[in-house]
């Protein structure tokens, strides 16, 4: 994994003569033999394989982001990956992909990820979901179902599924397991059946939270049709991102096992302190902790210093967010309640510091408000709130 980290979708460099992989920001290509490009057109059109030579056009494919879909595909240990300009437009051309076969029906598992859940119930695509427990898959599925969603550690609770036993559920119809949270460094879903693995590239892949991405990893054949789907569509990943993610790429492995080791550690003191109700962290492993408290969870978001107050994940730095109010606002109330998002429920994404400096700054951020020994934050809304430590 380490080794395929830094080196996967850049065993070409050297014969180039280069170091650093090249980012091509070319949006066309130049070419005297319009035959030649005709023919690789209809290639592409007729079944979605990577034309040959030279790229035509940036929507339909990019060298750098190429890189990067081979280096993913290499670490997740698919055929194939397609990248797309977001999780979220991943998610949707996996959808797309399954509606344009008549297969309109999707079965799911909560939770999710608020805006995946949120893209499922609403049926912005025209498809149609079905909500149930692991063990009522196999019963859900119907003759026009298409895909089986799940995440594992879910998004925010991080509880886990047995996705051996899922996959098994879902027969011939394909799971699809969003590793966006465990990274191909903590599992493999295709290693348990899965048969499309789903990143927001945004988070870990990236890690640095400076890049919006997403990536499919699959077989070459689902690729295909994805990519068609993607030059029709358009939602591709940018270049400069592309090159960002194959960056970050290369530290992933050590990201993660530094921050999860942090995390592990920060959930046992969790667990062990009055002010916290209840500390979910995944028997995997991994760099998310989530916890509810006993206070006012907002009061707790206003006083950190060294945290930062913020959605998202996967960064180097810490960063802690209340799911109720952002990441899982979208979704209705009552079905984030029962899949077991709470009102108490703090989401934190362990970052690379140091383990104590980050819990002297949950320590006296547990303290604000009026449940706390010191009471009252900083006011919420203010710059202050957010101002460096
Ligand atoms: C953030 C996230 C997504 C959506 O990804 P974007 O890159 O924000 O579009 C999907 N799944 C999970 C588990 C996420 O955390």
């Amino acid at each position: 994994m380490e080794t395929e980290a830094v080196h996967a979708g850049r065993e070409d460099l050297p014969g180039l003569g280069l170091h650093a992989p090249p980012l091509d920001l070319s949006t066309t290509y130049p070419s005297y033999d319009s035959r030649g490009e005709a023919a690789r057109i209809d290639a592409f059109a007729a079944d979605g394989a990577e034309p040959d030579g030279p790229p035509v056009y940036a929507r339909l494919g990019n060298p750098t982001v190429a890189r990067f879909e081979t280096a993913l595909a290499r670490l997740e240990g698919t055929g194939s990956a397609v990248a797309f300009a977001s999780g979220m437009a991943a998610l949707t051309a996996v959808l797309l992909v399954r509606s344009a076969a008549g297969l309109r029906h999707v079965v799911a598992v909560r939770p999710l990820y608020g805006c995946s859940d949120h893209l499922l119930g609403a049926g912005l695509l025209g498809t149609e979901v079905t909500w149930v427990d692991p063990s009522g898959i196999a019963d859900a599925i119907r003759p026009d179902t298409g895909l089986v969603v799940v995440e594992s550690p879910a998004n925010p609770t991080l509880a886990e599924l047995d996705l051996r036993a899922v996959a098994r559920e879902c027969g011939e119809v394909p799971l699809l397991a969003d590793n966006t949270f465990a990274t191909p460094v903590l599992q493999r879903p295709v290693e348990s059946g899965a048969r499309i693995v789903l990143h927001s590239a945004t988070k870990y892949l990236g890690g640095h939270g400076d890049v919006l991405g997403g990536v499919v990893a699959c077989d070459e054949a689902t690729a295909r049709d994805l990519r068609r789907v993607r030059f029709a569509t358009g939602g591709v990943l940018h270049p400069l991102a592309g090159y960002l993610l194959l960056r970050g790429l290369a530290t992933l492995p050590v990201r993660v096992r530094a921050a999860s080791a942090t995390a592990a550690e920060l959930a046992r003191r969790l667990t062990a302190d009055p002010r916290v109700r209840q500390v979910l962290y995944p028997r995997l492993g991994g760099a998310m902790v989530a916890f509810e408290v006993a206070g006012d969870p907002h009061e707790v978001i206003a006083a950190v210093r060294l945290i930062t107050p913020a959605v998202s994940l996967g960064s180097v730095d810490t960063l802690i967010q209340h799911p109720a109010s952002i990441s899982h606002r979208i979704v209705a109330e009552g079905d984030r309640r029962s899949s077991g998002v709470s009102e108490q429920l703090l989401r934190m994404s362990v970052g690379l510091e140091d383990v104590d400096d980050l819990w002297r700054d949950l320590d006296q951020a547990l303290d604000a408000g009026p449940g706390g020994r010191t009471g009252g934050g900083t006011a919420a809304g203010s710059y202050d709130t957010y101002a460096a430590p």
